[in-house]
C-alpha cells in the first residue's frame, strides 16, 4: 500500500515512521510511505504557504494553491505508476484524499481496517489555524480526528492514520494473528497478558495460562476480554448490541 502524506514539516513525520515495526516494513518495501513538503509547491519568493483570514481573527490558514499543487503531484504519480495497471477497486485512479482535523470523524479501528484496503491514501497534515476551506472542499474525500482537542498540527494525527492503517497491511505484522486477537477486533479489549517471570512482587500469573490446556485458555481468555471490556469500556459492549438489534 501507498501513502503519502503533504506536510510542512516531512522530516517530523518521516522520522516517527521509521522506526520499529513501521520502519522496518517499509524498508522491506511492504509499506510506500512517502512524505511531502507543502513549502516545495509554493511559487512565493519567500516560499510562503500561509496567509491571513478573510473577515479578520487571529492566525494564519494554509492558502489552497500550494497544497493543491502538492496533491496534483502526487496524483500524476499515481497515474503514471498505476499506468497499465487495472484500476484499484475502492480507489479509483486517483488517491483517497484525508485531511486530518478536529472537525473529522473520530478514527476507530474499523476506519483503519477499511482504508488499510486502499491501494493509495493522501493525508493532508494542517498547521496554524488550519487550511482554507476551498481546498478541502475540492480535493478532500474525508476529514479524520484523533480525538475531541486541538493540536498545533495535523502531523501527529497523520503518523497515527499511517501507523494504524499501515500495520493492517499484508506483511507488516509477522503473524496475522497478532491482529485477528486484539482490542476493538471482535467488539472486545485484549485479554490481560502475562510473561516471564511466574512470580513478580508477589503476583502470580494467573495458573490456567501455565497449565498448557489449550482449551482451558482459551475460555480463560475469552472470559477475561470480556471482563476487561465491561470494567473499562462497557460502551462497547453496548455498542455491540446496537448492531445486533
Ligand atoms: N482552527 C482549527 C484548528 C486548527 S489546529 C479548528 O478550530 O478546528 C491545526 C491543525 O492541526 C489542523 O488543521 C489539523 O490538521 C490538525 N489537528 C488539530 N487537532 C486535531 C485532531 N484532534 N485530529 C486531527 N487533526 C488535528
Amino acid at each position: 500500500m501507498r501513502i503519502d502524506i503533504m506536510t510542512l514539516f516531512p522530516e517530523f513525520v518521516d522520522y516517527i515512521l521509521s522506526e520499529s515495526i513501521i520502519g522496518r516494513a517499509r524498508k522491506a518495501g511492504k509499506l510506500d510511505i512517502r512524505t511531502y513538503n507543502i513549502r516545495d509547491y509554493s511559487q512565493d519568493k519567500h516560499r510562503r504557504v500561509d496567509d491571513t483570514p478573510y473577515g479578520g481573527g487571529k492566525g494564519m490558514l494554509m492558502a489552497a494553491p500550494p497544497i493543491y499543487r502538492c496533491y496534483e503531484a502526487i496524483r500524476d504519480s499515481c497515474l503514471s505508476e498505476d499506468a497499465g495497471e487495472e484500476p484499484p477497486e475502492e480507489t479509483g485512479a486517483e488517491p483517497y484524499v484525508i485531511y486530518m482535523s478536529p472537525a473529522g470523524k473520530v478514527f476507530t479501528q474499523e476506519d483503519a481496517k477499511r482504508l488499510s484496503k486502499k491501494k493509495e491514501i493522501a493525508i493532508l497534515c494542517g498547521h496554524y489555524e488550519g487550511v482554507d476551506q476551498r481546498l478541502i472542499d475540492e480535493i478532500v474525500d474525508e476529514e479524520i480526528s484523533i480525538g475531541d482537542f486541538v493540536l498545533t498540527g495535523g502531523e501527529i494525527p497523520a503518523c497515527i492514520v499511517a501507523d494504524a492503517v499501515g500495520r493492517l497491511c499484508e506483511g507488516v505484522l509477522s503473524e496475522p494473528e497478532c491482529y485477528e486477537k486484539e482490542s476493538f477486533e471482535d467488539g472486545l479489549l485484549e485479554y490481560p497478558q502475562y510473561t516471564r517471570p511466574p512470580v513478580w512482587m508477589g503476583r502470580e500469573v494467573p495458573e490456567v495460562l501455565i497449565s498448557g490446556h489449550h482449551a482451558n485458555i482459551e475460555k480463560w481468555r475469552t472470559e477475561a476480554a470480556l471482563e476487561k471490556t465491561r470494567e473499562k469500556r462497557p460502551d462497547l459492549l453496548e455498542a455491540d448490541g446496537e448492531e445486533e438489534q
